[in-house]
């Protein structure tokens, strides 16, 4: 896709117009004035259209326009958001009617509006009726989407896009199969150049050999730290294991992994959950889905296929034994366990159907709409009992002590749409049976901690990064008024998420 279709329009087009704007008001003076008048209105008319050309050298030399501008709602030196609600990340109780004060993108002051007048010259924002929550760190996103079968599309223009509008503000790509466009991506986000949240950029997974025709095979351990040499000079910030890894390969990519200073996490299957954590792993995808820990006859290093793994964590004892002493080793070991109910619930029978998705090309959401029908027909399937088990083992978890954070994970069946997932995986942590101020923690301030972040993201506090969420109502009682995002602070910069959504509407799948 080329820019003027990004949602900006050009710089030709722009003066362009300015130049017929000239010629409308040059035709009226014509009418009314003197030769002065037609003459000068000739050099306006003349000029804009040399300008319109792209030849004027007064022009060529401006800076470029900010390519953020179009996305932007409210941009000042001092900007007091008052009379807000704050929920502020930590799962603390709200607090009404508070003064926030951003200054030069940080969280500048913080209190009681009576107490905390806005300082002098500062634009005012009066959110009346309306909260302030951190902006999301989510941490199984993607800027890839299964566009169709086996194949997996690159979006990751659209997507940083729908993930900004939705309110995430910091977020993991947590695995893909082209590591080139998530690390220029997140660098051309961190120069202002693309709007979108901040980005760690995992590299390609680290997989054994397997089916998925987009995805490097790792044979060996030397082969595992080729790959994560590799991809860590390049750019990439995080690693990603896979569900074919063996554990020689996976001891060396967590070994050498940390040793360059990335965090490794995995979608594990060869692998058992308990065996990764004495591997020293430090966080496992997908709550309990995936673990294979409980399959009877379980070969090592072998796949036993991820369905084999589902139906014993859909049979198992939640109170048992084998799952405590799991949730032990993990928590014993700061395994952080990372929440996407999301994905699960675009397979589960008589689950509602997703929002968002308005912004996928035509033909996707005809596919997903097709998939949606399939799975609310299933008698069968096995997630109508795993889907809330699944709830419930995440809640023992964390209950126990573990870390749990939160993602998506925009594959499966094409129904998690970046962005309006990011705000229903918070609302299904609530329907799991955390408090939504404890969802919201899960969804913010754990993501922060588990990415070392969290002396400036993650929460709302002053001195803190100015990463914050505005939306209509009161998400500490209702969840759902989440969704009601008015604007999308990152950086102190407030986006506007209508003009995010609409510059991708219907695309989506495309670019
Ligand atoms: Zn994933």
């Amino acid at each position: 896709m080329t820019h003027g279709q990004d949602g900006r329009e050009g710089r030709v087009g722009r003066v362009g117009r300015m130049g017929f704007a000239a010629l409308k008001r040059c035709a009226t003076a014509i009418g009314l004035r003197l030769s002065f008048g037609l003459t000068l209105c000739a050099a306006i008319v003349v000029g804009a259209f040399v300008v319109a050309q792209g030849f004027s050298p007064a022009i060529a030399q401006q800076p470029p326009a900010n390519p953020l501008a179009p996305f932007i709602k409210i941009q000042a030196p001092v900007v007091a958001l008052v009379h807000a609600r704050v929920i502020d990340g930590t799962g603390a109780p709200s607090r009404e009617d508070q003064t926030l004060v951003i200054r030069d993108g940080n969280i500048a002051a913080l209190g009681d509006s009576a107490r905390t007048p806005p300082p002098a010259g500062a634009t005012i924002v009066d959110l009346t009726g309306k909260s302030v929550l951190p902006g999301l760190v989510m941490m199984h996103e993607h800027l890839y989407y299964t566009t169709g079968p086996g194949v997996y599309g690159q979006l990751g223009v659209s997507f940083s896009r729908l993930y900004l509008a939705g309110g995430v503000t910091t977020m993991r790509t947590a695995g893909n199969v082209n590591g080139i466009m998530d690390i220029n991506i997140s660098r051309r986000i961190a120069a202002g150049e693309m709007p979108g949240p901040d980005i760690d950029a995992t590299a390609p997974y680290v997989n054994g050999p397997s089916s998925f025709l987009q995805m490097h095979a790792v044979r060996s351990a030397d082969e595992a730290r080729a790959h994560v040499d590799y991809w860590a000079n390049q750019g990439s910030t995080s690693l990603k294991a896979y569900m074919q890894i063996s554990r020689a390969a996976l001891k060396a990519a967590i070994d050498y992994g940390h040793r360059r200073g990335m965090k490794v996490t995995g979608h594990l299957c060869s692998v058992t959950y308990g065996e990764a954590a004495d591997l020293g792993i430090d966080n496992l995808e997908h709550g309990f889905f995936a673990a294979t820990d409980f399959v009877a006859d379980k070969q090592p290093d072998v796949c036993p296929g991820q369905a084999r793994g589902q139906q014993t964590i859909a049979a198992l004892d939640e109170n048992g034994e084998p799952f405590k002493s799991l949730v032990k080793k993990l928590v014993d070991r700061h395994v952080a366990l990372t929440s996407t109910l999301t994905v699960f619930e675009t397979f589960t029978p008589g689950r509602p159907l997703p929002q968002g998705l308005d912004v996928l090309a035509p033909q996707l959401k005809d596919a997903f709409q097709r998939a949606y029908d399939r799975a609310s027909q299933n008698q069968q399937s096995v997630y109508a009992a795993l889907f809330p088990k699944a709830m419930r083992l995440e809640r023992a978890f964390a209950k126990a002590g573990g870390t749990l954070i939160a993602g998506t994970d925009p594959t499966g069946a094409g129904g998690v749409v970046p962005g309006y997932a990011d705000q229903r995986q918070i609302e299904l942590l609530v329907e799991a049976g955390f408090t939504p101020a404890e969802a919201i923690s899960i969804g913010t301030l754990n993501g922060a901690k588990y990415l070392g972040r969290d002396a400036r993201i993650g929460s709302i506090a002053i001195g803190k990064q100015a990463d914050l969420v505005v939306v209509a109502g009161n998400p500490s009682t209702t969840i759902a008024d989440i969704r009601r995002v008015e604007s999308v602070f990152k950086g102190g910069v407030g986006y506007d998420p209508q003009k995010l959504v609409d510059s991708v509407r219907g695309q989506v799948g495309i670019w």
